[in-house]
């Protein structure tokens, strides 16, 4: 059976930008063909299965050429593969997404299309600029500004001032001063309001204002580079009142998520939309022991206790019988109502010391956790004389690609923030970067007393969060900026 192909839209680069419908065609993927302008945090989103195929301009080398990008999509599908070709923004809109499905068209080769967020509408919108405004104009022009070698750009300049409408540049960066000058020419009040919006919807955004006459000058300037937009018309005014992205509390701040990466999700976004420059950087990874013989047996045997601390380990729920259920935070409390379940008892204080004082047990507690689980739990319930049969249900392993890139940020960027969801990511993170790295500039943002504690050990300036939340983990970095 032929396989089918889906060209999605990924949006300008924030990975809350890609649609519903796309990430689902993403996480179906057996085969990925991306560009360059795809951002990292939505390849993270592919499955790790999926086969990758990079067709994007690397640093020196140059990009597949497009009839090969057509011949890879067209293969793929014919070896009957689920194939999703990821593109930057909206595939219609100047992303040759036309181009690729002609040939999967001639071969009869099913396809679909996910429409993207433009960068032409988004990347304006997150710097403060709205396209269109009743009392500036009556049309939106998005025209490409790139050229072809050699040549002249091929743009009606006239026809565009005539409009008066706003006016929305791609590729137009090296063109910029012929772009300006175009519309110079034709008639257009130099004093027009005009803006670039560089990386636009990412933690790297810059917005540049000046008017028509003196953008290329400000804009050189300024350095800007590609991917950017160009804004020509009245519109750009209003920058300066509506620029709400730069406005974020941790706009541009880098935060380095070291959670495990199927739990990094909820946290990073919550951080990307307050502005951050989330850099996803998962240091422990939990993989389940299997087989678990002694999970197996204290499974057998659950009427033999009063209480059990899970982490999650699943057994139909009517297995459970009259077994009280504690869970350590919140979090694992959500997961078990997941499966139908809820807990009896959670601490005040979410880590092992306050479960192991605070369980209010009588009888005998299994507890379902990592191998390597704190002793606080197992020690607390010994000093209150309540057995305990301490089971692993899972291994926590140190993700360990000693990252030079991540190891010079920790030691050449002020104030770095680090999130450490558990003692064990400070183990996985200083195992990464090498012990023998000066930790003092960065900040380890702990959720708790013990995950202090274990950063505290290898000379980690740290702040702590007022509880075991993510929502006080936020909170918490959002009171140190
Ligand atoms: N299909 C894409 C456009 C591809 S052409 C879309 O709909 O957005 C590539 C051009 O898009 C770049 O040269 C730049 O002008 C623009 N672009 C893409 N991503 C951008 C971003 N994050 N910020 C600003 N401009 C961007």
């Amino acid at each position: 059976m032929p396989g089918k192909v889906t060209l999605v839209g990924a949006g300008p680069g924030d990975p809350g930008l890609l649609t519903r419908k796309g990430l689902e065609a993403l996480r179906k993927a057996e085969v990925v063909v991306y560009d360059r302008l795809v951002s990292p945090a939505i390849l993270a989103m592919m499955p790790e299965k999926a086969e990758q195929i990079d067709v994007g301009k690397q640093a020196a080398r140059h990009p597949v050429p497009q009839d090969q990008i057509n011949q890879i999509l067209l293969d793929k599908a014919l070896e009957g593969k689920n194939v999703v070709r990821l593109k930057g923004g909206d595939p219609f809109l100047f992303g040759r997404g036309g181009e690729e499905l002609e040939l999967l068209a001639q071969h009869g080769v099913s396809f679909e299309e996910v429409p993207g967020i433009t960068s032409a509408i988004s990347a304006p919108a997150y710097g403060g600029i709205p396209v269109t405004h009743r009392d500036c104009c009556s049309s939106l022009h998005i025209v490409t500004g790139h050229q072809r070698a050699g040549k002249e750009l091929d743009i009606d300049f006239e026809a565009l001032v005539r409009t008066k409408g706003t006016l929305v540049f791609l590729m137009g960066v090296s063109a910029l001063p012929q772009i300006c000058r175009g519309l110079l020419d034709a008639g257009m009040e130099p004093h027009m309001p005009a803006a670039v919006v560089e990386r636009g919807t990412t933690p790297a955004q810059r917005r540049i204002s000046a008017t028509l006459g003196t953008l290329p000058a400000v804009a050189e300037e300024a350095q800007v580079e590609s991917p950017a937009v160009i804004v020509v018309g009245k519109v750009c005014a209003l920058a300066e009142d509506f620029d709400w992205f730069d406005k974020l509390p941790l706009k541009g701040r880098r935060v380095v998520v070291t959670r495990p990466r199927e739990r990094a999700g909820t946290l990073s976004a919550r951080l990307r939309a307050l502005g951050a420059d989330v850099w996803e950087y998962p240091c422990i990874a939990t993989i389940p022991l299997d087989p678990c013989p002694a999970v197996d047996s204290a499974m057998e045997r659950l009427c033999d206790y009063e209480w059990q601390w899970l982490e999650g380990h699943g057994k139909d729920a009517r297995a459970l019988g009259a077994v009280k259920l504690a869970a350590i935070g919140p979090g694992t409390d959500r997961e078990l109502k997941k499966h139908g379940l809820k807990a009896d008892y959670v601490p005040e204080v979410y880590d092992a010391a306050h479960l192991g004082e605070g369980l209010p047990a009588t009888g005998k507690v299994l507890a379902l956790r990592a191998e390597e689980g704190s002793p606080a739990l197992t020690e607390g319930l010994a000093r209150r004389n309540i057995a305990c049969d301490d089971v692993a249900s899972y291994r926590t392993v140190y993700e360990n690609p000693r990252s030079q890139e991540l190891r010079a940020a920790v030691e050449g960027t002020d104030g770095l923030l680090v999130t450490f969801t558990s003692a064990s990511t400070v183990k996985g993170f200083v195992s990464s970067v090498g012990e023998d790295v000066n930790f003092s500039r960065m900040v380890g943002m702990c959720i708790g007393q013990q995950t202090a504690a274990e950063a505290k050990k290898f000379g980690i300036p740290v702040r702590v969060a007022r509880e075991a939340t993510m929502d006080a983990l936020v909170e918490t970095i959002l009171e140190g900026v």
